[in-house]
């Protein structure tokens, strides 16, 4: 089963998929993981992806494609969940084409919608795991012991492009470049969409209940 998550950033698309992996079979390729992990090694992915990052843009495609290509040849027979990725058209109708190449489809995209000023609240209040990347928020749900992981005990840290002025550039990119993906996926059945702002274990439950597994 191959499943998309997609949405504005901070809608929850990175908390959903960890829910999802920790309860059912799934591999979690996100995109924006992939691309910190690259620039914290210092790879040629690394240093051509930083400025576009850094400033909240896009990738360019090419790249995109290529790095989900070879995670999907590598993850041929697991259930996938892609979160944050296709966020362009060509992105999308790539990875049809991988897919179909290996005899398999995307079978459910799940669109979860937010309010601007929701997720403005809740990306300035996020925090990562330095070395996990389990996601809390300051507001609702803190970690037990303040700046400290609760699953590892690593360093809470802010991601740069947190920060008000990038998670506005990072709303235009989604309204200009995103939101169009709405209208590829919705001539198929494949395509619900999710109301982000019902609470965490609110819409894990309305996700499983639409991949059929509630
Ligand atoms: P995310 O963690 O999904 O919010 O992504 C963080 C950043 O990584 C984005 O603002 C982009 O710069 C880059 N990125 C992530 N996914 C993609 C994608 N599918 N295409 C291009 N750039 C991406």
């Amino acid at each position: 089963m191959n499943v998309i998550l997609s949405g504005p950033p901070g809608s929850g698309k990175g908390t959903q998929a960890e829910l999802l992996v920790s309860r059912y079979h799934f591999v979690h390729f996100s995109t924006g993981d992939v691309f910190r992990d690259e620039i914290a090694k210092k790879t040629s992915i690394g240093i051509m992806a930083e400025a576009y990052v850094k400033e909240g843009r896009l990738v360019p495609d090419e790249i995109t494609l290529e790095i989900t290509k070879n995670f999907i040849i590598k993850n041929q027979n697991h259930s996938i969940i892609f979160d944050g990725f296709p966020r362009t058209l060509p992105q999308a109708r790539g990875l049809d084409k991988i897919l179909s190449e290996l005899n398999g489809q995307v079978d459910f995209v799940i669109f979860i919608e937010l309010s601007d000023d929701e997720i403005v609240r809740r990306l300035t209040a996020r925090r990562i795991c330095s070395n996990c990347g389990a996601i809390y928020n300051l507001g609702f749900t803190p970690p037990k012991t303040a700046g400290v992981c609760d699953i590892c005990q690593a360093q809470l840290i802010q991601r740069t492009d947190d920060t008000e002025t990038v998670i506005r550039q990072r709303l235009n990119v989604y309204r200009n470049q995103t939101l169009e993906l709405k209208s590829y996926y919705e001539n198929s059945n494949k395509m619900h969409i999710v109301d982000g702002s019902a609470g965490r274990d609110r819409v894990h439950q309305a996700i499983i209940k639409i991949l059929g597994l509630a």
